[in-house]
């Protein structure tokens, strides 16, 4: 599998994350729409005992205009008043009939005349004004509500039919019954009775009249939360559910995406899995290893050991190739710092074109040449030819520069980019590295050999030092010494192996015997 390409990720964790995110917008809707839903209902009871009062002191007006009217007459004989009475209860709305009272007790009244043997009622007048009754002694199933005024001599009372009230009470009644409270009484909109009104409490509304000694109330119980919202915001409901799940699902998408090469790479930087693997470099007729190249490999966690050419393309596309080199580099100088290496050690390091474009490359390539003069040893740039660089002033003063501080440079691949000798020129390298493929034609195709050969000629013709790389047979390692190419690598030596292998070797002395199967 491309390690650049890595598959979606499916994880719990990505699965929770993407729950949450679906639930939290009904998780926090739902609350919100609940309290609204109370403040609603709030608002409709105070509207409901608002209407209620309006129409219930609309009626005790009434019957406070039929008192007033008969005051006057109250101590008076009932023959002299009894006209008046009937005549207030008759045109009087809502007033079904009048009295005289006297000491508390009715003594003339406007439906039976004179009362012989008149009894105060039981209940008393709340604030001396309003009493209700469940019934009297002519209708005694309908409530009456009796309206009193003090007069100097006696009192006058007006009656009003407790089915105008329950009217009122019905048509204020929306969501749940309107209650009139008269001291301990109350009449609700088809029952009458005594303490505390018999509706639900969990949400209520109960206002007092300022003119008259009453007050009414009413109550909701509230409904199943559920089934309210259901009932007042399935739309809205439907809608945020539908977004939060599109939200999670999209989230859970998004988590689980594979990173992007950019992004991968970038986190393996994080990670510090990029790695410099050493392979040695030795000399004709010359014990032990001369020279090393960094090759870098990917130490990645779930895919293993990546080989290079599987991800350094795209780090040199994206310029992620200066930080990971800077990263390996800096990794591996610490772990060396300790070394002793042979003299005239040359470390090779190859460099991509986004290297020279960085303003870091030249303090870079000091402290880690600097580094290697510690274990005794220099710095070679492998700079191939594969890529096309253009040699600019600002990079021709760039080699100059690193050339004053010990750096040599090698071009790497020789022969086969385009433009070679373009760059021995100009930027006066100090070496080549003669390409595997030919070296791998080596004894058996002919056409090699002689690039070889010409390769070898050319160098030593301009003074430049040869590296024969990939050199995998006793047969191409006695041919290139023969030719006099000046340095050898390839897996006939050794293979490219991980630091603390080389660093072993280094001190068991487990090099190179400087012989290969020649002897000289
Ligand atoms: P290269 O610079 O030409 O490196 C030599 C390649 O040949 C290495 O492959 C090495 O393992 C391989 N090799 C060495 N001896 C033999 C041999 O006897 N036979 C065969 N068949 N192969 C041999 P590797 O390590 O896979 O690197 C491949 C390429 O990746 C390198 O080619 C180089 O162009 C690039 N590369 C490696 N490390 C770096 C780095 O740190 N920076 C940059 N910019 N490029 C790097
Ligand atoms: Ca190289
Ligand atoms: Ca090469």
């Amino acid at each position: 599998m491309n390690p650049l390409h890595p598959r979606r990720q499916h994880r719990v964790s990505h699965l929770l994350a993407s729950l949450l995110v679906s639930a939290l917008p009904l998780l926090a809707i739902i609350p919100t729409l609940i309290w609204q839903e109370k403040q609603d209902l709030r608002r409709q009871a105070e509207q409901q005992v608002t209407q209620a009062q309006i129409q219930l002191d609309e009626i005790l007006d009434q019957a406070q205009q039929a008192s007033r009217a008969i005051l006057p007459l109250a101590g008076a004989p009932c023959a002299d008043a009894e006209q008046e009475l009937r005549r207030q209860a008759t045109i009087v709305p809502f007033v079904r009939s009048t009295a005289l009272l006297r000491d508390d007790a009715i003594y003339c009244t406007s439906l039976s005349g004179l009362i012989s043997n008149p009894k105060p009622y039981n209940t008393p007048f709340v604030a001396g004004t309003l009493r209700l009754l469940p019934g009297n002694r002519t209708t005694p199933d309908v409530p009456v509500l009796h309206f009193r005024l003090r007069g100097e001599h006696g009192d006058a009372l007006s009656a009003v039919d407790g089915r105008y009230l329950q009217l009122a009470l019905q048509d204020a009644s929306d969501e749940g019954p309107v209650y009139l409270i008269v001291g301990t009484r109350w009449l609700g909109p088809h029952k009458t009775g005594d303490g505390q009104p018999p509706h639900p409490t969990q949400i209520q509304a109960q206002r007092h009249s300022t003119r008259y000694p009453y007050s009414v109330s009413t109550g909701y119980a509230l409904p199943a939360g559920h089934w309210v919202l259901w009932q007042h915001h399935a739309a809205l409901l439907l809608v945020v559910a539908a977004l939060s799940l599109l939200a999670g699902g999209t989230l859970y998408r998004l988590l689980g995406r594979p990173a992007s090469p950019t992004e991968e790479l970038l986190r393996a930087l994080d990670n510090e899995e990029f790695e410099g693997f050493l392979q040695p470099i030795v000399r004709p007729r010359q014990a032990g290893w001369q020279g090393a190249e960094v090759l870098m490999r990917w130490r990645h966690p779930r895919e293993g050991l990546i080989r290079p050419d599987l991800f350094i393309p795209r780090a040199e596309e994206s310029g992620m190739i200066v930080p990971m080199t800077r990263s390996m580099m800096n990794r591996l100088l610490r772990q060396l710092a300790a070394l002793r290496l042979p003299d005239g050690f040359h470390l090779g390091l190859n460099i991509s074109r986004a290297h020279l474009d960085d303003p870091r490359f030249y303090s870079d390539c000091e402290a880690w040449q600097r580094a290697l003069a510690g274990c005794g040893a220099t710095l070679t740039l492998e700079l191939t030819e594969r890529e096309i660089i253009t040699i600019t002033p600002k990079v021709e003063a760039l080699f100059r520069q690193l050339h004053a501080l010990g750096i040599t440079i090698a071009l790497d691949d020789f022969g086969t980019g385009h433009s070679s000798l373009v760059y021995l020129q100009q930027l006066a390298v100090d070496g080549l590295k003669i390409d595997q493929s030919f070296v791998a034609g080596i004894g058996s195709d002919g056409l090699s050999a002689h690039i070889v050969d010409s390769v070898a000629e050319l160098a030593a013709k301009l003074g430049l030092e040869t590296v024969a790389e990939g050199v995998e047979t006793a047969e191409q390692f006695d041919y290139l010494c023969q030719l006099g190419v000046g340095w050898l690598q390839g897996y006939y030596i050794a293979k490219p192996m991980p630091l603390d292998a080389f660093i072993r070797r280094l001190r068991a002395g487990d090099t190179w015997n400087g012989h290969g199967t020649l002897s000289f």
